[in-house]
């Protein structure tokens, strides 16, 4: 099924926390876009995550004046992924672009997706060709793309993150997911459809400081790697095998040595104290895990909104 030959509305939806500083960039950047492909209704839907800078007032303002521009804000932080699903759930057109606010996905890529949405391609993965990222945080991205590959039912591809576009099908059935915990990557993929691709060049961030912190990040990635896969559960079962049978066997070895006269030195108290702290290590990494998915499901069950609206500015 190929995209609606004319006029297509576009919805760009862009989370924002604290972005002050690259905030005129931004506005001004999506303004030159919309300007530049009048062929395209676009209009731009900012989720303020409960900054506590200018930021809300910065694109309120230009929301009660400009009608391609709409705001929705939050009555607090309630993170990356809560602003995302926000969009989402109020974003009108027929293909939605996702997008980071700090310009490290420049907006001037967005005519290309959309060309390639009207090709026919239900999805449409923005493919980070370069990236200007360095230190620890590429070092922690490379590290758990590696990683979320191998263990995860539905690997995301490497180099890919949120910016991308998707038509309002697949938009649909991502909002009829009701899961909290929510990393976008891999939904994206878990809902299928024709999936098209198109190479950019990953910028540095703008202006301003990355709102993500490494803490956020750490979450992010655990969100990712619990709810896509069931291995850290496989593997302590794995393990708990192991153990068993190495405790099994040394248990037979022992009590032939006995049977059959060999002495037994009274020692290993070293070996002792390293096995009990061993397997104290294990069985406590065990209860870590099980914890993991027990506390996802405990926050599924309490059913709690993943986000709270205050107010919405300029969504018509
Ligand atoms: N962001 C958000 N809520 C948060 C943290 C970040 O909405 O609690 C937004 C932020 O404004 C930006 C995007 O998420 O638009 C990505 O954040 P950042 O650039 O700091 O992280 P990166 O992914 O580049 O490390
Ligand atoms: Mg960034």
């Amino acid at each position: 099924m190929s995209a609606p030959a004319t006029p297509s509305s576009v919805t760009i939806v862009i989370p924002i926390f604290n972005e002050e500083e690259v905030l005129p960039e931004l506005l001004a950047r999506l303004t030159k876009l919309f300007d530049g492909n009048p062929a395209v209704h676009w209009d731009a839907l900012l989720v303020d995550d409960g900054s506590r800078d200018r930021s809300a007032a910065l694109v309120g303002a230009l929301a009660a004046k400009d009608p391609r521009f709409g705001l929705i804000e939050f009555s607090r932080n309630f993170g990356f992924q809560a602003a995302l699903a926000a969009g989402l759930a109020h974003a009108k057109g027929d293909a939605i672009v996702t997008m980071d606010a700090d310009l490290q996905d420049p907006p001037e890529c967005i005519p290309a997706m959309v060309a390639k949405w009207r090709e026919g391609s239900e999805v449409v993965r923005a493919v980070r060709h370069t990236r200007q990222e360095t230190g620890v945080r590429r070092l922690g991205m490379d590290l758990f793309h590696g990683l979320f590959g191998r263990v995860a039912d539905f690997p995301i591809e490497a180099n890919t993150g949120t910016f991308g576009l998707m038509n309002r099908a697949a938009v649909d059935a991502l909002n009829r997911l009701p899961e909290r915990s929510r990393f976008f990557p891999g939904l994206r993929t878990w809902v299928g459809f024709t999936t098209g691709e198109v190479l950019y060049d990953r910028q540095e961030r703008a202006a301003g400081q990355p709102q993500q912190t490494l803490g956020k990040l750490l979450r992010y990635a655990l969100d990712g790697v619990f709810s896509f896969s069931y291995l850290p559960l496989r593997l302590l079962t794995y393990v708990g095998g192991f153990v068993s049978c190495v405790g099994f066997a040394l248990g037979c070895f022992f009590i032939v040595r006995r049977l059959l006269g060999i002495e037994i030195a009274q020692t290993g108290f070293t070996t002792l104290v390293t096995l009990v702290l061993f397997l104290g290590g294990v069985q406590l990494i065990g209860i870590g895990v099980l914890g993991e998915y027990l506390a996802r499901v405990y926050d599924e069950v309490k059913q709690r909104p993943a986000y709270l609206i205050k107010r919405k500015t300029g969504l018509g």
